[in-house]
């Protein structure tokens, strides 16, 4: 019997490292496939799915600052990353024969259209994956910060940001086998818990709009559509 999803338009952020594979850098033509693969899932049942991807494969502006770059020239380059991310992915959806657009907060005219809120949301409901790339367009923002913006315009029921842990713990599990894992969070805990899951910015955004947020593993397969049909993954944060 069909099941039919518990979210009916969600905005998924990626960061640039989910697309590169073993070595951090780059883009992996593999994991592409990979990750088209799971969101063709989602579309296959009916979600409708916007996408924001980051940058940090490629280039941070944090990053280039540090190496005595110009912290506007250094985040310019951090959006064109994403750009060059969003190029890649909408490439691995298309050939995977899913409807994909590619909208970019910086106009770059025969490249990728111009984020538009009424043409993205029109889009959306036909069925078609949106990426939203070059991040919110302005320096000293964060690509979290523009998958939750996105999330609000769009009235995704959540925000769904893709990790390499199974969500939010009290310490590094990585490094601390001990650490637990929160089911649940507000958003307040995890401003005061100094908790690290998004920057202020971002989980200010989704508290003032009352945006759920759910921090996942996207390493572990299948969990993207476990979560669609019902199932319970990573962190939710909410009021
Ligand atoms: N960036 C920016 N404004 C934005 C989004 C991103 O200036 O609205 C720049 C910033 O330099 C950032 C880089 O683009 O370091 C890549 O984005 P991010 O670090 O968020 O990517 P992720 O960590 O998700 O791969």
């Amino acid at each position: 019997k069909e099941r039919s999803p518990r979210y009916n338009r969600i905005l998924l952020k990626l960061s640039g490292e989910a697309l590169a594979g073993e070595e951090g850098f780059g883009i992996d033509p593999r994991v592409l496939d990979t990750l088209s693969l799971e969101i063709g899932q989602l579309v296959g049942i009916g979600v409708q799915v916007g996408l924001v991807i980051g940058g940090g494969n490629l280039f941070r502006g944090a990053a280039l600052q540090t190496a005595g770059l110009d912290r506007v020239a250094g985040d310019h380059m951090g959006m064109l990353a994403t750009v060059m991310n969003g190029l890649a992915m909408r490439d691995a959806l298309e050939r995977s024969n899913i409807r994909t657009r590619l909208m970019s907060a910086i106009p770059m005219s025969g490249i990728v259209e111009h984020y538009d809120h009424r043409n993205a949301n029109r889009h959306l409901k036909n069925g078609e994956v949106v990426i939203f790339c070059a991040g919110t367009g302005n320096p000293f923002f964060t690509t979290d910060s523009a998958a939750c913006l996105r999330g609000i315009e769009i009235s995704a029921d959540v925000v769904l940001k893709a990790t390499k842990v199974d969500g939010v713990y009290n310490d590094d599990p990585v490094t601390n086998p001990q650490a637990e894992k929160y089911e649940r969070l507000t958003y307040d805990e995890v401003i005061d818990r100094k908790l690290g899951v998004m920057d202020l910015t971002a989980i200010c955004l989704c508290r003032d709009h009352d945006m759920p947020l759910r921090v996942f593993n996207m390493n572990k397969q299948g969990a993207l559509l476990n979560l669609m049909l019902g199932g319970s993954e990573g962190t939710l944060v909410e009021a």
